[in-house]
């Protein structure tokens, strides 16, 4: 069909241009397409939830330098810690170490 392809090369040609400032899901059951925030040095994968560290070959050319196996670990450790913080300072005054 000459109507489908001419649509998927438009849609492709589009897609190179949306593609600027993007970088691919390395979880390989995953492999979508996240698009970090200008110079963040994270990014979590909207779909599969996966963290990955971020290097920034120029200021709009972001590339993963690997996941970030102990994100699960740090998010509960900060959530304990804002759980702890919330209750220290609603129970006493908040005081030096
Ligand atoms: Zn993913």
């Amino acid at each position: 069909m000459p109507m489908e392809n001419a649509k998927q090369s438009a849609a492709e040609s589009l897609r190179k241009t949306r593609t600027f400032g993007k970088v691919r899901c390395h979880n390989p059951s995953c492999m979508g397409r996240i698009q970090p925030e200008p110079g963040a040095r994270r990014v979590k994968c909207p779909t599969c939830g996966m963290e990955y560290r971020l290097y920034w070959v120029n200021p709009t050319l972001p590339r993963i330098r690997g996941p970030v196996w102990d994100v699960n670990k740090e998010i509960a450790a900060k959530t304990f810690a804002e759980k702890e913080a919330a209750g220290r300072i609603a129970g006493k005054k908040k005081g030096g170490k």
